[in-house]
């Protein structure tokens, strides 16, 4: 039997909405997915960026992989992820019939005996479902792929693919005919008077005002006030465009492991990526592209010996930032008022398995979208829909526990039991 939801998910104090009106702040892949999805509800939707243009952060690399991470156990991540590239791959059917991206299917190559090891019991675990996983030995993977791969095993996602993710924003917003409105927003205030937030650029101008508001800045969403409360990283990535060699040029699927390789088109590959932690720069760095065709190499030697040695001086490629979260699983839903709900919930601190009935306070119609981490177009299709039907007031079409899951309070919750807040 399941377990009922604590009460700190239900919303004590909702404001009711007059207007069928949202403004993101955001135009990536959660905030263009997200325009979408409620403008297909009827929803008055204008995206804030402060580029004129949509996908031009990290949702701006050349192509992007929506790639899985199942596993053999039935923990929360794998369970969410497996919903996410379902839905994700329904989702970009019409991207990929209309020629953007290619849904050519997924090669995942176990980097060591411990992923090969779930490689084959995840195969065992999906054996009914060759259609979303199916587990390849050797000599099959030559035909599969395109080129000799030395893998004695590997998985296979047929219905998944690549996309390219600026493309897919500004497509989102051009088909649902959605304004995308040219601003840096600095500061957030909400007007009790009129029960809408005030958007304000950094010399505290108005940017716009709207009574339903969802930041979808990736890891900026850390300069609001309302939302600094969340523990993300903002983690380096770079990419690097490999040129094809007669080889390469056969590879027919996506192939992942260590890093990842698409197949050729316009004559070179994308291969990635890297991760910075500490490092804040957009420039291209040698070493970067140096650890890119390592990570290939030591993905599969075939793989190697298909690329051959590129010539580094010639080598380009675009870096970018990740927004990660410390579980590794997006962030999606209402905004909690963080003073409100640390009294209310201040008994966790001293047990935290204290029963609270209290519902949880939230600040009035504002939501985030974010966290989206490596697999943006993995997740953020399912995390706009779930977000749109929550701002809709319709049931999700997604368990409680994994929409939990994804839940902004979550992280306020844990650091509470841990008194570490
Ligand atoms: C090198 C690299 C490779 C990657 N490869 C893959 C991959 O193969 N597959 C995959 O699924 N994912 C990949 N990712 C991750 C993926 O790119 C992200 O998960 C995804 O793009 C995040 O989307 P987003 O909309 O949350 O953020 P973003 O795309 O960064 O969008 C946030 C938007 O908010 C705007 N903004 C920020 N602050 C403000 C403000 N104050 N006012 C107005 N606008 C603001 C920005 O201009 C930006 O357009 C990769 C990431 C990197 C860096």
């Amino acid at each position: 039997m399941s377990q009922p939801s604590p009460a700190w998910f239900q919303i004590a104090n909702p404001v009711a909405r007059i207007a069928k009106t949202v403004t993101i702040i955001g135009a990536g892949i959660a905030g263009c997915t997200l325009a979408a999805a409620l403008k297909k509800r009827g929803y008055n939707v204008t995206v804030i960026d402060r580029h004129a243009t949509a996908g031009q952060e990290a949702s701006g690399n050349a192509q992007g992989i929506v790639y899985p991470k199942l596993s053999h156990r039935d923990d929360l991540l794998p369970r969410i992820n497996l919903a996410a590239i379902h839905f994700a791959s329904h989702y970009y059917q019409s991207f990929w019939n209309s020629g953007l991206g290619s849904q050519c299917g997924v090669v995942v190559v176990p980097e060591n005996q411990k992923i090969r090891d779930d490689c084959i019991l995840i195969g065992e675990r999906f054996v009914d479902q060759p259609g979303l996983v199916e587990a390849i030995t050797r000599e099959h993977l030559e035909a599969l792929s395109g080129i000799p791969l030395h893998a004695e095993i590997a998985l296979h996602f047929p219905s998944l693919g690549w996309l390219p993710p600026a493309q897919v924003c500004q497509q989102l917003l051009l088909d649902n005919q959605i304004p995308l409105l040219q601003a840096d927003v600095a500061e957030l205030q909400y007007r009790e008077s009129e029960n809408s937030w005030q958007l304000l650029d950094d010399q505290q101008q108005t940017v716009a005002i709207s009574e339903t508001l969802v930041i979808a800045n990736a890891f900026d969403c850390k300069q609001f006030i309302q939302t600094r409360y969340l523990p993300l990283r903002k983690l380096r990535g770079q990419i690097t465009q490999l040129p094809a060699t007669a080889q390469s040029s056969k590879i027919k699927k996506v192939i992942c492991g260590e890093g990842y390789i698409t197949p050729a088109t316009n004559g070179s590959h994308s291969c990635g990526a890297t991760y910075n932690k500490d490092l804040f720069t957009t420039e291209l760095r040698e070493q970067d592209h140096r650890a890119n065709i390592a990570q290939m190499a030591a993905t599969d030697s075939g793989l190697a010996a298909a690329l051959g040695e590129p010539d580094l001086q010639q080598l380009t490629g675009r870096a970018n930032f990740r927004c990660t979260t410390s579980d590794y699983l997006p962030i999606s839903g209402p905004v909690p008022d963080i003073p409100a709900m640390l009294e209310d919930y201040a008994a966790l601190r001293r047990d935290a398995k204290t029963v609270i009935e209290t519902p949880g306070r939230y600040l009035p119609n504002l939501f985030v979208n974010c966290g989206m981490g490596s697999r943006g177009l993995s997740y953020a299709p399912l995390t706009a829909e779930l977000l749109a039907c929550q701002i809709d007031n319709q049931a999700p079409p997604l368990e409680p526990v994994l929409c939990q899951a994804m839940h902004p309070v979550r992280f306020l919750i844990r650091d509470l039991k841990r008194n570490r807040i």
